[in-house]
Parts: structure tokens; C-alpha cells; sequence
């Protein structure tokens, strides 16, 4: 029994143990009871999982892929009583969860080959959910891991990369070719670790940080003054050296700083 690969479910399965191994092994396994592993499809990278410490729930949107796995780790299923319920295979969509509610308010770590076309919405909703999240590893289109983890001064630091740097502490690990695929994608993958920072509140209002970074990089070669234009700043703060900045120059730590100098603006 195999999976035939779904485009539209962004499905390219892993044909490498050594590259299945790898990324398991980039989950730094600290300070969490649960491992979540988003799409396993035919569970290459899951029976890699299955020998950590933590609880280990898989989620897969396809239906057809879940009934592999089912049938793929129905030891782990028979084991179930003695190897005290750890493991867990769910069938939903990942974007639709309430991860706080669904695993008790308790700390999940998660890790996957991703499904590229939906990349980015799963790093936002990490984000959402730090609080609950205290790292996330795996694999992602190279040019969008590359994008999440870079710093100011690259071309391709941008929304995503502020966001997730202002809360978790990101490392791009390794780069995989097309070739340990089927089908093979386009493009060249890189995999990625985010790990929550000790301290990962925000010192200024997250609304307000939020609109500021997306407002400054929706007209990235402008410079604040007149890319925050809509943010009535008085004419005093526009003086500030900060304003004749482009966004990709600024830090995160900068952005924060710029959040709270617009905050504190009196007109
Ligand atoms: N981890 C497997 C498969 C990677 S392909 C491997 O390495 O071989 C990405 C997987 O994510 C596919 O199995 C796809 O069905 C699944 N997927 C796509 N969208 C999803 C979603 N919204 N929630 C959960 N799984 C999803």
C-alpha cells in the first residue's frame, strides 16, 4: 500500500532516512511533554519521532495518508496500553486547531516536513500560540526558510522574519535537494529551529508592533517617514533619524524601539 502524491495537498514525500533522521533530530527535546508532527503523510519522518521522550500526536489532512499510517504504526496502536498512550495519529487540518485547547493548555513542540503552500500560515500560527509553543523545526521551501530567518540588511528579511524573531530565537540548519523527494519539488528545501526566547514578551503593545512592521514593509524601498505616513506622526518625531530608515535596516529590537517612540508620540 502507498499514498498517491495530491499537489493541491502540497505533498512531496521523503525518500532519504538519512534526511528523515536529520530533521527529527533537529527538535532539541527540552522542557515539553508533547511533539506534534504536521502532515506526516506516509510517516517517514514519524518513525524517526517515535523514540523521544515526549507524547508524540501526528495530524494529516489527507485522508488517505492517515489510513497508511494507521495501518503503518498499528503496533505502536496494539502497544497502546503498555507504552502509556503515546502516540496519536489525528485526522484535520492544522490550520483550523485551537492548539491551546487541544493539547490542555500544555506545551507542544512541533515539527514537520511542512506543506509548502500553506508555510507561512503555520508559522503565524505559531506566533499566535508562543505561549504554547515553545520551539518549532523542520522543513520549508529554502527561499521561505531562509526569509524567516534571516536579519536586517538581507533582501529577503521581511514581515515573517521580524514577527518570528521577536519571539523566538531562529537557526537555519540545513539545506535538502530535490532529489530525496517523490515527487520531487522545484525547488530547493531548507530546514529551520525556532526556539522560544526566555523572555518572549513584547515591551510594547503587539497591535500596535504588528501594524507597524506590516505597514513599514508593504513599501519596503521607502523610507518610514513616508511609509508610516498613515500613522500621523507629529512633525518632531519625524525628525527622529529613525524615520529616514528603510524597514529592512531595522532590527527587531529597532522595530520594537520605533513601536514604542509611535506610541508614545504626542501631536
Ligand atoms: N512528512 C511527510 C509528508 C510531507 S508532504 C514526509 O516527509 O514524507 C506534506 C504533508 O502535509 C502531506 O502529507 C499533506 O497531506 C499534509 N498536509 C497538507 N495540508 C495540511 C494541513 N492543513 N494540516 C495537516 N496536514 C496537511
Amino acid at each position: 500500500m502507498t499514498v498517491r502524491a495530491k499537489k493541491h495537498l502540497g505533498q512531496h514525500f521523503l525518500k532519504d532516512e538519512d534526511t528523515a533522521k536529520n530533521i527529527a533530530n533537529t527538535l532539541t527535546e527540552v522542557s515539553y511533554d508533547n511533539i506534534l508532527e504536521i502532515g506526516p503523510g506516509m510517516g517517514m519522518l514519524t518513525k524517526y519521532l517515535l523514540d523521544k521522550k515526549a507524547k508524540i500526536t501526528v495530524m494529516e489532512i489527507d485522508r488517505d495518508s492517515v489510513a497508511f499510517l494507521k495501518e503503518e504504526f498499528r503496533n505502536e496502536y496494539i502497544n497502546l496500553d503498555t507504552s502509556a498512550n503515546n502516540f496519536e495519529i489525528i485526522e484535520g487540518d492544522f490550520l483550523k486547531q485551537d492548539l491551546s485547547t487541544f493539547f490542555n493548555n500544555r506545551q507542544v513542540a512541533i515539527i514537520g516536513n511542512y506543506p509548502y503552500n500553506i508555510s507561512s500560515q503555520i508559522i503565524f500560527k505559531a506566533i499566535e500560540y508562543r505561549e504554547f509553543v515553545p520551539e518549532l523545526s523542520g522543513m520549508f521551501q529554502k527561499e521561505v526558510a531562509k526569509r524567516i530567518a534571516e536579519k536586517e540588511g538581507s533582501k529577503v528579511y521581511g514581515i515573517i522574519s521580524v514577527l518570528t524573531q521577536a519571539f523566538f530565537d531562529v537557526e537555519y540548519l540545513f539545506t535538502v535537494p530535490p532529489t530525496v523527494f517523490n515527487p520531487p519539488p522545484k525547488v530547493d528545501s531548507g530546514v529551520i529551529r525556532l526556539i522560544r526566547k526566555k523572555d518572549f514578551s513584547l515591551s510594547v503593545d503587539e497591535k500596535l508592533f504588528f501594524r507597524v512592521v506590516k505597514t513599514a514593509f508593504n513599501q519596503r524601498r521607502k523610507m518610514l517617514r513616508s511609509s508610516l505616513k498613515s500613522f500621523n506622526l507629529s512633525d518632531t518625531l519625524k525628525e527622529d533619524t529613525i524615520f529616514a530608515m528603510r524597514p529592512e535596516q531595522l532590527s527587531v529590537n529597532e522595530f520594537i524601539k520605533l513601536t514604542h517612540k509611535i506610541a508614545t508620540d504626542v501631536i
